[in-house]
């Protein structure tokens, strides 16, 4: 057994670490392992939820595949919004009745096919032909499918005004396609028209992500009525900021719906964050296995590496940390370990330079077998992650809390 000091260091100052995370990372060997927290998952979705009043939460399920995660999830939101055919099977088997939508550029006709049959409630197209390409597969099934177009607005400019331009991206259709799809609307018996789905930017604070979704709000009503189409619904995307450098300044959902609340009557609106509903109920533990100093600095190499957690080497951020001394030093020779003012880079065991999961954090003594747990892992951590490179182990999976 090892012992464990109960107070962990934490870089930055405030890095969350619940009792019950602490609590299993103790009980770890530790190998690598993810350690996802139900009941704070729970806790946090629900706060969502109830902060939003009647605008309607979807979850993107890209953010995190994991089973028990999104059996918390999908107690709390209106429908999950799946991006590929994997996906889409993967959430059907767990949950049945959820609603689905089905987002994605480059959907196959297998995949569409798949999803008919799947009564997905939501078709998001992202383009003409994939629109013509969804409406003969529907007629052949004898089906519509309910659609939402997707489209590529330009970001910025003030409430309810969007800047002119927009940028090049091969998401969404531009508005002046959204125009060619609305004509062809007529024609497609295999399509019925729901509305219209934005998601521009990801890392918005609540302000300026309200703003943007009213944009989308006020561009889909003007369009709706351009056309004479009937708007039943719009979605104003994902990208709520998790801020990894700062992770007690937690998106402000209170704040986001007021601002939302001022948005005119009329079309149902959703919303479909992935990243801020689940980064902050995950952790990645591991351990220090060795310790040297080159060169002047100093580093922690850590079982496992970006291979497991490839957020920080993907965004270029240090990933939050906590360091779980451990008493236990069974080697003859002296242990080895930086001073606790001292500035320490923690790696990962793979061969090349950019496995740094947080380069020159203050983090206390570390020593040789410490522990070390890395927190806003719930959300593109683990399912972004390389983990064939070199042939190491995969890392575990735990989940903790009552749920
Ligand atoms: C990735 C994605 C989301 C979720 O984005 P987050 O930044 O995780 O909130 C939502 N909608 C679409 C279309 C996406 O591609």
């Amino acid at each position: 057994m090892t012992t464990v000091l109960p107070a962990a260091v934490l870089a930055p100052a405030g890095t969350p670490l619940t009792a019950r995370v602490t609590e299993a990372v103790r009980g770890l060997d530790g190998s690598p392992t993810y350690v996802y927290d139900l009941e704070h998952l729970d806790a946090h979705a629900g706060a969502i939820r109830a902060a939003l009043g009647s605008v309607e939460l979807i979850h993107a399920v890209k953010a995190n595949p994991d089973p028990g995660l999104l059996r918390v999830i999908a107690r709390h939101v209106d429908g999950l919004e799946v991006a590929s055919g994997g996906e889409l099977a993967h959430v059907r088997q767990m949950a049945p009745d959820v609603p689905l939508a089905f987002g994605g550029p480059g959907k196959t006709d297998t995949e569409l096919t798949a999803a008919l049959h799947a009564r997905v409630e939501r078709f998001h197209v992202e383009s003409l032909n994939e629109l013509r390409r969804l409406d003969v597969l529907a007629r052949e099934l004898g089906t519509r499918a309910r659609v939402l177009l997707r489209v590529n607005l330009p970001t910025g400019g003030a409430v309810g005004v969007l800047t002119m331009g927009g940028r090049p991206s091969p998401f969404g259709m531009d508005p002046a396609e959204a125009d060619t799809c609305a004509a062809s609307l007529e024609s497609s018996r295999g399509i019925e028209f729901v509305g219209i789905h934005a998601h521009l930017a990801s890392g918005s604070d609540p302000e300026p992500c309200a703003a943007q979704g009213a944009a989308i709000h006020h561009w889909a009503i003007d369009y709706a009525r351009r056309h004479g189409l009937p708007l039943a619904e719009v979605n104003i995307g994902g990208g709520m900021n998790v801020d990894y450098v700062r992770p007690e300044r937690v998106f402000d959902w209170a704040e986001y719906a007021r601002h939302l609340s001022a948005l005119p009557e009329g079309p149902v609106v959703r919303i479909e964050p992935g990243r801020a509903v689940s980064a902050y109920s995950g952790w990645y533990a591991t351990e220090v296995l060795d310790i040297k100093r080159s060169h002047g600095e100093w580093f922690a190499i850590c079982a496992g590496g970006t291979h497991h957690l490839r957020t920080p080497a993907a965004k270029g951020h240090d990933q939050p940390l906590a360091v779980l001394p451990v008493r236990r030093w069974d080697r003859p020779w002296d242990r080895p370990g930086c001073g606790p003012d001292d500035a320490i880079t923690f790696v990962g065991q793979l061969c090349t330079p950019k496995d740094v999961l947080a380069r020159s954090v203050r983090a206390g003594r570390v020593r040789i077998g410490d522990k070390v747990v890395f927190a806003l892992a719930g959300a593109y951590a683990q399912n972004i992650s390389h983990v064939e490179f070199l042939m190491h182990d995969r890392p575990a999976v735990t989940h903790v809390g009552d749920c």
